[in-house]
Order: C-alpha cells, then structure tokens, then sequence
C-alpha cells in the first residue's frame, strides 16, 4: 500500500509535462493546479479506502485525462437555453415567456448604451424611470395610474404595505393562495404589516361577511385570483362590482392581485375567460397587480394600475425603491406592450400567445416534420401521437390545450435513460414522462428550434 501511495505522481512533476502546459494555456494555471491537486487527492483517499479500481497505473497522463472533464464542466454554463418540450406553454422553471425580437432588440439597445432611463429629454433633468411604460399600460388597461416592480409578489408586497400596513385587510378564506416558491398569501399579508381578516369559508364567501368585517379602520378588500387551483361545485363569491360598491360605500378600497393578467380576450381561441385587466378595473376594482411573464408574454416584471391616489401612495414608498426593475426588463416590457396596441396582432407578435393560440394542425405538422427528420435513425422508435398541453404558470388552471406529441423510445432503454440523455446535451430538451413513455409535446416548440432538437436528439440517442 505504502509503495502505490509513494509511486502517485507528485502535483509539480505533473503540473512540468509538455500536457500539462498545453491545458494551463486553455485553462490558466490555478484551475489547472488545483484540479490536479484535488485528483490526486481523491485517488490517494481512495487508494487508502481500498476502493480504487486499480486497473492500470496512475501516471501523469492518466491524472491530466481525468481533470479535462472536471475543468469543462466547471466552466459549462448551468444557466442556458434549453428546449421547452413538455407542453406546459408558461413554465416557470424553464424561464416562462420568451420574448418577442422586438422586445429582445429593446434590451440590447439599453444594454450596449446608456439610456433615458431616469433622464427627461425636454427638461435635460432628472426623469422617471415609471414614465415610459405608464403610459401604456393605462392606454391598454383603462387604468389612471401604474407603477412597474421586479415581479408580481414584489407588486403585492409593496401595494399592501403602502395601502395597509398597521391595519385591517379582509379577505376571503377561499381565496388563501399558494402559488409555489413558498409565496403565500397569508405570509406576504404578514410581511407588509397589515392585519388579515379572513371571512367566508374555504367554498362561500357572501358580500355579508365581507359587509360585516369592515370598520372604519380597514384599508382595503383583497381579492386574489385563484389562479393554479379551482373550487368547484357549491361555491359563490361576490362578483367585482358588487364588491367595489361595497368597498366605495364604506370609504375604503377593492384591490385585485391577478397573478397571470391578460390584456386580450383570449376567449376567440377556445381558451377560458380569464379576466381582462381593463374589464377588471372598469369592474370598480382600485387596483390591480399582475405578472409581466405570465400570459402576458412579456419579461419578470410585476405591473401595479389602477386609481392615480393609490398608485401615488405606492409609487411614494421606500419599498418601491427596493423592489424597482432594472432597465433591462422595463426595456423588454415596453416592447412588448407595445405588440399590443393596434393594429399590431399580440397573437402573432407575443410567442407565448402565438403557442396558445396556434391552430392544433399546425402543432401536428411540426410533430410530423420532427419524425420524419429523425426516420432514418432505425435505432429510433418514434411515433405521432395526440397530447395534452397547458397554458402553465398558474393560469387557466385544469384548462387542456389540444396538442401533439412525439414519443420517443429506443431498444432497451427506460424513459427516464432516454430523458436524462436528452437533458445532458448542449441544448437540453425537456420532454415529459407518461404511460411509461417519453413524450416530445410540440406545442411550445417552435419550428425554429427543430433544427437544434434534431441535433440534440441525435447526439443524444445515435451511435
Ligand atoms: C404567479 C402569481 C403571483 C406571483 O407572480 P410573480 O411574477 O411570479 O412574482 C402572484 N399571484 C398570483 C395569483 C399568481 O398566479
């Protein structure tokens, strides 16, 4: 033993050989000392531990081989683009939205300059960084006033603190969110210092409880989109209206946190009515807050619109500032809101409404096309089959979105083989497991990215 621990290659006389130098000028020498140390390191434990397989001798090459993986996969990016094949449209682990090029060429061009940022070009002085998307968005959502946060939890955080902290919020036992992330409805309400009054029970709240929970001292109703789960059978809640009337009746303020907000009607493309934005302010609702990258396609944003006194008390608190978006995302925001005024077509423009709404033939087609590419490959077994995608990121919940998909299947091989192969490529490609198969669901690929799936799949799967 004390003989194969002394013959081990010592860390300099590696770091001398002619490879060596070769790796230090690709790898820069402290990665390459280091690694080299670390490997002998762990050979000489494992020599100790009696586990080393002690096929062939341990030489100067064979610890320089083993280190090459090891620098690579320290330098691989963990953060890259990956394909989104598992049907779910809006999936928050897979980065949601893409974005539109024009929402994509706005953050370069904020990116490789400066920019107006906080800087009014008619008075050359100090600007709002708000300004450039208010605007819009109260030209799109009928709204008097908007303010633009980091995300949607942060636009709750902040609208409840400013309008509630030290006081009384009531809302509804049915409407007590999770929404995943650990963002909890009861626990932000906490955070922002206001007081949570629950009425109602988990299936019925009447406009009475919310009635009699109301005194002078309460700040505001909160109502909460129950946007990843739905109660159904013997349920009510009041409707919007009646709720801002009773809210405007007693002083106080009806404030909607609508997750997964949509400008558009989605309802033409045989998607459920989810509530339009503007419906919901012109509703009575005081304010609304709601995700830039959910359905609205956009980037990691969190919009707050509505009456221009609240919006004013909100813009106005030091949590504001904390929780302000950086340029880049008020850049891909504005872009992005503007695929929606006329006569631009969000439907065509925005890609995670042109995956909703693309008509099922053409979702078929292109599984077709990705096996008819790949039909050469006789170790390949491949098949055309229909599918069910999602909208994801928590909105329209338990909504099924007519789709096709390819199953992929390969001699031998388990499902989840295949998919763990698929997902060490350099484009990973994400697919979902089901009835034991490993499917390719289309609907939110793009015929774009067929060229790099069939790549990745290749690699992956072929000899
Ligand atoms: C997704 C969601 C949020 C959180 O939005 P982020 O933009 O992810 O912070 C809040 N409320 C509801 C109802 C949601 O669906």
């Amino acid at each position: 033993m004390h003989d194969i621990l002394r013959r081990l290659p010592k860390v300099q006389s590696v770091l001398e050989t002619e490879l060596a130098s070769q790796l230090i000028r690709i790898y820069g020498y402290q990665d390459v000392a280091d690694a080299v140390r670390e490997t002998l390191q762990a050979t000489r434990d494992k020599l100790v531990a009696n586990t080393h397989s002690a096929h062939g001798a341990i030489t100067h090459q064979s610890v320089l081989a083993e280190i090459i993986p090891v620098l690579d996969a320290a330098r691989a990016q963990t953060l890259r683009s990956a394909i989104n094949a598992t049907g779910i449209i809006i999936h928050t682990n897979l980065g949601r939205a893409r974005l539109a090029p024009a929402a994509i060429d706005a953050m370069r061009a904020v990116a490789e300059n400066y920019a107006t940022l906080e800087f009014d070009l008619e008075t050359g002085k100090r600007g709002s960084r708000h300004g450039h998307v208010e605007k819009l968005i109260c030209h799109l959502t009928g709204a008097e006033a908007a303010i633009v946060v980091n995300n949607c939890a942060a636009a709750i955080l902040v609208t409840l603190t400013a309008l509630g902290s030290g006081k009384p919020i009531i809302a509804s036992r049915g409407e007590m969110i999770e929404i995943g992330g650990s963002f909890r409805m009861p626990d932000i309400i906490a955070q922002s210092g206001a007081d949570l009054k629950e009425v109602g029970t988990t299936n019925k709240t009447h406009l009475r409880d919310y009635a009699s929970a109301i005194d002078g001292d309460t700040a505001l109703l909160l109502k909460s989109h129950t946007s990843n789960y739905k109660v159904v059978g013997f349920t009510s809640t009041p409707t919007r209206a009646d709720l801002a009337e009773l809210a405007h009746r007693e002083g106080t303020l009806l404030v909607e946190d609508l997750g997964s907000g949509v400008l558009v009607d989605l309802t033409p493309f045989g998607l459920p009515n989810e509530p339009v934005v503007k419906d919901v302010l012109a509703a009575g609702v005081d304010v609304v807050t709601f995700s830039g990258d959910k359905l609205l396609g956009g980037p990691q944003a969190g919009i707050i619109a509505g009456r221009k006194a609240a919006i004013e008390r909100i813009k106005a608190h030091p949590l504001a500032r904390a929780v302000r978006i950086d340029k880049l995302s008020l850049a891909a925001l504005n872009a992005t809101l503007e695929l929606y005024r006329a006569p631009s077509n969000p439907f065509e423009q925005v890609p995670v409404l042109k995956s909703l709404a693309e008509p099922v033939e053409l979702v078929q087609a292109r599984a077709e096309t990705l096996c008819d590419r790949l039909s050469g490959y006789a170790e390949l077994d491949l098949a055309v089959l229909t599918s069910k995608a999602q909208a994801g990121g928590g909105s329209l919940p338990q909504q099924d979105l007519p789709s096709f998909a390819v199953s992929l299947a390969q001699n031998g091989a388990s499902p989840d083989a295949i998919a763990a192969k698929l997902r060490a490529q350099d484009c990973p490609v994400i697919g979902r497991i089901s009835n034991d198969r490993l499917l390719l669901d289309m609907r939110a690929v793009t015929d774009e990215d067929l060229p790099t799936l069939v790549t990745s799949i290749i690699t992956a799967l072929v000899k």
